[in-house]
């Protein structure tokens, strides 16, 4: 590669401009310098895996006041080891033995109205999904929605634990099904892949009794593209560690941690487990804590501040009338353009240019183009406002 060519001009592939947010297909958002340093610094020397997620724990331990944390390859490896660790524990006999545990116990119980195509992570580690509650609420004819006696009458000797997808709409509670939970001494698992910002919910679902919580690290957060968080209780994150590991060593040099003590209390060691084939590397590990601690202390309000004035920006240079920008913890602009066809050709024109400008798509049918601001740079702002007035 010649110094003065860039990657993707080596490899012959065209940078765009992500209007999208930190989606996987348009390979999530753009690190800071000192994330891309700490990864490029991991990768000039070898170290030991397990320390260095020791390391990390204490990371996600100081920003999430979760008991032990670990660094993923995203949230959805993060919901597939939480799983694992959930229903193998530490015994290594349950660990080997998954997908495929001898006994019934691999339930998790989910209700039905927080189904979504994230959640067969559970069944890649070997879980079964319980189903429950009617979501009349979503499908029209009701206002109700699953109730925590719902699921306290659905356990049974063979429930895992309850898995739980945290969205501003979710019900019941997580608090609510937490208390179920805990009396019957199940854990929950919560994927709040997409919970961030706002910062606070960092620490929001483990005061609310989550056992087990997964962030995405890739989405805003800031991290690498493959990495994610899963953090909670210290022997559910020892067992979800343990399966992603190497095991291939003799029990005798095997010596975890403070911070994963819990697997100490192992009768044996099993071998690499159901989370090998979401191995995390060193470099976003190290990218990762980096990015969590600089999300963590960044002001709230000076981050969300910033996205503002970037969607104001494409407004001014636009001088278009038709777009509004739409409050919630990340600011979005949407353009109105009066008819999903007439939407629809925008945002293939603006796809078509050059650079390519990938817009928000989720609201064609309502005749709006969306754009996000946080996977693009104040610079390609400007830019995607100049075509917006081209295009009007
Ligand atoms: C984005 C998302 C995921 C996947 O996150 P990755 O880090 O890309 O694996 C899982 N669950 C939910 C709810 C999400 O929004």
């Amino acid at each position: 590669m010649s110094a003065e060519m860039g990657i993707y001009e080596e490899l012959g592939v065209a940078p765009l401009i992500n209007a999208c947010g930190t989606v996987t297909r348009l390979s999530g958002g753009m690190m800071a310098p000192e994330v891309s340093e700490a990864m490029r610094q991991a990768s000039e020397a070898s170290v030991d895996m397990m320390a260095l997620q020791a390391a990390a724990c204490r990371v996600i331990r100081a920003a999430t006041g979760a008991p032990a944390g670990i660094v993923t390859s995203g949230a959805s490896a993060a919901v597939l080891l939480g799983a694992a660790a959930c229903i193998a524990g530490l015994d290594p006999v349950r660990i080997n033995a998954l997908p495929d545990v001898a006994d019934g116990r691999r339930e998790f119980i989910v209700v039905r109205s927080q189904r979504n195509m994230y959640d067969r992570a559970l069944l890649v580690a070997g879980g079964r999904i319980v189903e429950i509650g009617i979501p009349d609420r979503i499908s029209g004819p009701g206002v109700r929605d699953a109730a925590a006696w719902e699921i306290a009458a659905a356990i049974t000797k063979n429930t895992a634990g309850i898995y739980y997808l945290a969205e501003a709409r979710s019900k019941p509670s997580l608090r609510a099904v937490a208390e179920v939970a805990h009396e019957h001494s199940l854990p929950v698992l919560v994927d709040a892949a997409g919970q961030l910002p706002p910062a606070c919910n960092l620490r929001r679902f483990i005061d609310e009794g989550a056992d087990l919580v997964c962030f995405s690290g890739g989405k805003a957060i800031g991290g690498p593209q493959a990495s994610g968080i899963l953090a909670g209780r210290a022997d559910l994150v020892a067992s979800a560690l343990v399966q992603m590991l190497d095991l291939d060593v003799f029990d005798s040099f095997f010596a975890p941690p403070e911070e994963f003590a819990a697997l100490r209390q192992m009768r044996g060691l099993p071998h690499h487990g159901i989370g090998r084939s979401c191995k995390v590397g060193k470099e976003e590990i190290a990218g990762l804590c980096v990015a969590l601690k600089r999300f963590a202390a960044a002001d709230p309000a000076a981050r969300r501040a910033a996205w503002q004035a970037r969607l104001q920006a494409i407004v001014a240079v636009s001088g278009r009338s038709d777009m509004v920008i739409t409050s919630g913890p990340i600011p979005v602009l949407s353009l109105d353009v009066g008819s999903p066809d007439a939407a629809d050709r925008l945002a293939r024109r603006l796809l078509a240019g050059n650079p390519a400008i990938a817009c928000g798509l989720g609201r064609l049918d309502e005749g709006l183009v969306t754009i996000n601001p946080t996977a693009m740079t104040d610079a390609q702002a400007m830019l995607v406002g100049a075509r917006l007035k081209e295009s009007q």
